[in-house]
């Protein structure tokens, strides 16, 4: 909207690009200085635009490290990272504004009494701390099993892989492949976590930015990360298993989800990428895989259904 001096009530020529984000042509009529909002609707503080991701990119952003709405998404994100079902974003905010949960490892310390201080019946809580537990299906059950189920998932902690709480954090332009490839290198989380900038830059992918972004996460998170490791354990790359060093790429639609295949295939020690390269030694493909099947084709990079990939297991 800046570059192209985009305002309320200008006319525009958009198309179809990428997946579905609309790319503006040209301004057809009624170029003005974009309105954008001057504070947060959610802490009121001024808001800032500043460079983005990309060199041409600007990011409208409030800066406030307390804005309860950033805050509130950033534990959302880290939920979904974790793959936590089913406790939407209304149900972390009311949470949040209860005062119950204002860090990850606070969710896990939720019980079904304590949950139910945030104006939720006895059921809500009950699903709600299921769903952190991560028990699957809990709206199939009653609440005496539920309860049981929890009962016992409090005894352990939860077991995630190394990458996955390394990318929960949202720590800018450092999530999943960032964390994959940090998990290799490094192969424990102690030696992520104290690894110097130089260190870190010795990583694939990882440039100085990403570095510096990383150092400076976890020298200011230092307390939250702690209390974090009291409920969850991360566990290495698995080294040994019969997909080690294999490289596989999933395109097009599974009716299982991609994240299910992507657990199978990194849970015998394989590695998924996103982008298809040299360096891919499969393609999984399910309907609707189009360009990376014909860049796999290209390159002569065998081309699976999920099938043939269950019999390599
Ligand atoms: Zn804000």
């Amino acid at each position: 909207m800046e570059r192209n001096q985009i305002t309320i009530g200008s006319k525009i020529a958009v198309r179809k690009a990428g997946k579905i984000i609309p790319k503006v042509i040209r301004v057809i009529d009624g170029q003005g200085k974009p309105n954008f909002p001057k504070t947060c609707p959610s802490c009121e503080q001024a808001t800032q635009l500043q460079a983005g991701g990309t060199e041409e990119m600007l990011e409208l952003i409030c800066a406030n490290q307390d804005c309860p709405a950033q805050n509130i998404s950033s534990l959302c994100y880290f939920l979904a990272t974790f793959g936590v079902l089913g406790l939407g974003e209304s149900r972390v905010t009311q949470l949040f504004e209860s005062g119950l949960v204002t860090q990850p490892a606070d969710f896990y310390q939720l019980d079904i009494d304590t949950t139910m201080k945030s104006g939720l019946t006895r059921r809500q809580a009950t699903l709600a701390v299921a769903a952190i537990q991560m028990i699957p299906a809990p709206d199939k059950l009653t609440n005496e099993v539920l309860e049981e189920a929890i009962l016992s998932a409090f005894q352990t902690k939860k077991e995630v892989p190394l990458w996955q709480l390394f990318a929960s954090f949202g720590i800018e332009s450092a999530s999943k492949s960032a964390g994959k490839a940090l998990a290799a290198h490094f192969g424990s989380f102690q030696k992520i976590r104290t690894a110097s900038i130089e260190q870190l830059e010795l990583v694939d992918d990882i440039g100085s930015i990403t570095a510096n972004a990383i150092r400076e996460f976890f020298e200011t998170h230092q307390a939250e990360i702690d209390a974090l490791l009291e409920f969850v354990k991360p566990t290495a790359l698995v080294s040994d298993g019969k997909l080690s060093g294999l490289t596989f790429c999933f395109s097009g639609g599974f009716p299982e989800g991609k994240k299910h295949w992507e657990k199978e295939v990194e849970s015998r020690g394989g590695k998924c990428v996103s982008g298809v390269s040299k360096k891919t030694n499969y393609l999984i493909a399910g309907p609707g895989s189009g360009s990376k099947s014909e860049k796999a084709t290209r390159l002569d990079i065998p081309i699976l259904t999920t099938q043939q990939l269950s019999e390599m297991f």
